[in-house]
């Protein structure tokens, strides 16, 4: 047995004696908050995990987590001896037809659904609408359009979901871009959140079925100023005050130049280390890979009618679970779309 396998093991044995002798629900209470609370003592365990020897932290969160559904169903449990015993009492008196049901449980914003609103909320802050589109597109927006010829290996049936030899499950937001200049003149400042798909195989770090942010700005003095900014301000917004981003040359088929778009890794603000060990969130490096970005390709805004010789503009594209990855320190992308309840009440 682990150190913290025994102080957990410590942990539930005081529980349990003291769930023995709880009386009222206040009391109850009292002990789940002492125990399983923001300030309890699982809390403080979990605080202690970068200072456990190496090969332990690992496996470190799971080890607490099993303890706290353990510890959360030895309170279930208690919650219902004394409803029982209540009921029993009340029973004995008179009949009460108007006792309430079992408590429903309450739900919490997905963290997807999160993160997507702080996005949603910092754009709208500064001027940019919001815009959604069709998950269904057609062939013409979701590649041609965008400067992705017909020999591109997006375009083959293997790496897409095709409907239709025309028609295809979006395999990024991206055709927004095309739909929104279409409907309009510049100047354009949008941001499109949403789903896209694409043929992965479902592993730790793929989904089929994953989010995107989209971030379109058109306009007569439009650089790449502006995008380094507005991204760095979008990162302080969801991980705090201190996030810098930094551009890394790439290439994509509508934007010239290109960039990948890396910023300071929130989980150990860019050292690369924490505690004495390697940051785990950024194997080392300091940095974080959130996304794709550049100057809008020429044959774009032609493609929409816009001339390139008076307008020009940035757009990027960035994975939602990425973010919330990142935020909730998780290692597993399918915890989002298996839905736990214990899962979702941790980033509640
Ligand atoms: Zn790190």
């Amino acid at each position: 047995m682990t150190d913290l396998e025994t102080n957990l093991s410590a942990l539930e044995g005081r529980l349990t004696a003291e769930l023995a002798g709880v009386a009222d629900e206040r009391a109850l209470e009292e002990l789940r908050v002492r125990y399983l609370g923001r300030s309890g003592e699982v809390t403080t365990i979990r605080r202690g995990i970068g200072a456990l020897p190496p090969q332990e932290r690992p496996n470190a969160g799971k080890v607490i987590n099993a303890a706290v559904e353990r510890m959360e169903s030895a309170l279930a449990v208690a919650v219902h001896r004394l409803g029982n015993a209540q009921l029993e009492s009340q029973l004995s008196e008179t009949i009460d037809v108007t006792l309430p049901g079992p408590p429903a449980r309450t739900g919490s914003i997905h963290p997807i659904r999160r993160v997507m609103q702080d996005v949603g909320r910092y754009f709208t802050r500064l001027g940019f609408a919001v815009l959604q589109g069709p998950e269904i597109e057609t062939d013409a927006n979701n590649f041609d359009a965008l400067n992705i010829p017909p020999d591109h290996p997006a375009r083959e049936g293997l790496d897409s979901f095709y409907l239709r030899p025309d028609l295809v499950l979006r395999t990024h937001t991206s055709p927004m871009q095309v739909r929104a200049m279409r409907e309009s003149g510049p100047p354009i400042a949008i941001i499109v959140p949403g789903k896209a798909y694409r043929r992965d195989a479902v592993d730790a770090r793929h989904l089929y079925q994953f989010h995107q942010v989209e971030g379109l700005m058109i306009g007569s003095d439009i650089h790449f100023g502006h995008l380094k900014g507005i991204l760095t301000g979008m990162m302080r917004e969801l991980f705090g005050p201190n996030q810098e981003v930094r551009f890394r040359p790439s290439f994509f088929p509508f934007t010239e130049p290109s960039a990948e778009i890396d910023t300071t890794c929130p989980g150990c603000a860019g050292s690369g280390t924490r505690g004495d060990a390697t940051c785990r969130t950024c194997g080392g490096s300091g940095w974080i890979e959130i996304g794709g970005s550049g100057m809008v390709h020429p044959n774009v805004l032609r493609e929409v009618g816009y001339d390139p010789e008076k307008v020009a503009g940035w757009a990027f594209g960035c994975g939602l679970e990425r973010f919330a990855m990142v935020r909730y320190e998780m290692n597993d992308i399918r915890e989002f779309v298996e839905n736990t309840p214990s899962f979702l009440e941790q980033t509640a």
